[in-house]
């Protein structure tokens, strides 16, 4: 049984979106209360820092963030992208919710190079792997998981790190961003098509990413199978030092932005056969990172699976 650090931040609840859209607040606090609910003495919940630039910068360019930083208004919303995908939007406070989301992946990362824990879980918004080098979208701004491994690898040497990404959406900017890097695994089980329309299997990278899409309507055995066969088996061949999880909810069965059909136990079952690896090769050490779910009553179950899938 393992502890288990949970990072959030109070400022992750401020950033709004408008009214109908489904990347809102609630979908957090759905998470804390549930974590809350648990009440477990082995889960143990720390304030996420500010993301310092240098570190954001091992990513995403200054130039980039300044532009990113100067849209924001002092009321209302802005748009980043051009219509029709004009949905990843800016408030007045947003860039203290960027901050901490990725501020929590470095904190995460800090705690767990000390040695105080090996399984770590950021409950943030915005969330980050549709983020690419120059390019926010699809909720995302800066790619907080590719953020915390090019931090695990120049901060504290770290060599090999694998990605996995449960997401129903792909990770467009998290493939973007180590394309050409082989010593980051990128692996992907993701709806298509859908949002963002890349993540086939011919996208490889240079060795380095597994892409499995997957239909609307898979069945949760389907989906483990896939996962188990086409995302698992690379990973455990790649040896990671360290494993990093995009942990979208949204291929729960009752997400409205997705049509596949995993239970909420299923988060169970995934999670704990990566926990499995990890302990094989990675010393145990996980990082997870949400990303995507939209409905709040499966975000409030999934997070207690994934938790106690994590804690094994
Ligand atoms: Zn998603």
């Amino acid at each position: 049984m393992e502890n288990i650090t949970v990072y959030s931040h109070n400022d992750c609840l401020i950033k709004d979106n408008g009214e109908n859209h489904p990347e809102r607040k609630e979908r957090l606090e759905s998470i804390l209360n549930s974590i809350k609910d648990i009440n477990s003495p082995s889960i143990s919940l720390k304030e996420a820092p500010l993301a310092d630039f240098e570190s954001i910068n091992l990513v995403h360019p200054q130039s980039y963030l300044d532009e990113l930083f100067s849209m924001i208004p002092s009321h209302g919303l802005v748009g980043v992208e051009k219509e029709p995908y004009a949905d990843t939007l800016l408030c007045s406070n947003s860039k203290e919710a960027i901050l901490r989301a990725c501020g929590a992946g470095i904190g995460a990362v800090n705690e767990m190079m000390k040695g105080n824990s090996k399984r770590l879980f950021c409950a943030v918004r915005p969330p980050g792997h549709h983020a690419e080098t120059i390019r926010a979208n699809g909720f995302c701004f800066i790619n907080n998981v590719a953020v915390a491994a090019r931090y695990l690898q120049s901060r504290y040497d770290v060599g090999r790190i694998a990605i996995i990404d449960f997401d129903v959406h792909h990770g467009n900017g998290t493939q973007e961003i180590f394309y050409n890097d082989e010593s980051v695994l990128y692996a992907s089980i993701h709806q298509h098509p859908l949002f963002p329309g890349t993540g086939l299997e011919s996208e490889t990278g240079v060795g380095n990413i597994f892409n499995a899409p997957i239909e609307s309507g898979t069945s949760s055995s389907d989906f483990l199978k896939i996962f188990k066969e086409r995302i698992l088996k690379n990973v455990s061949q790649f040896q990671p030092e360290v494993i990093l999880i995009s942990a979208g909810f949204d291929a729960h069965k009752r997400d409205p932005l997705a049509t596949v059909n995993l239970d909420s136990n299923d988060f169970y079952t995934l999670t704990k056969e990566i926990v499995d690896i990890a302990n094989h090769y990675s010393n145990g050490r996980i990082i997870s990172f949400l990303e995507g779910g939209y409905d709040l009553l499966a975000l409030s179950e999934c997070i207690k699976f994934h938790l106690k899938g994590l804690s094994e």
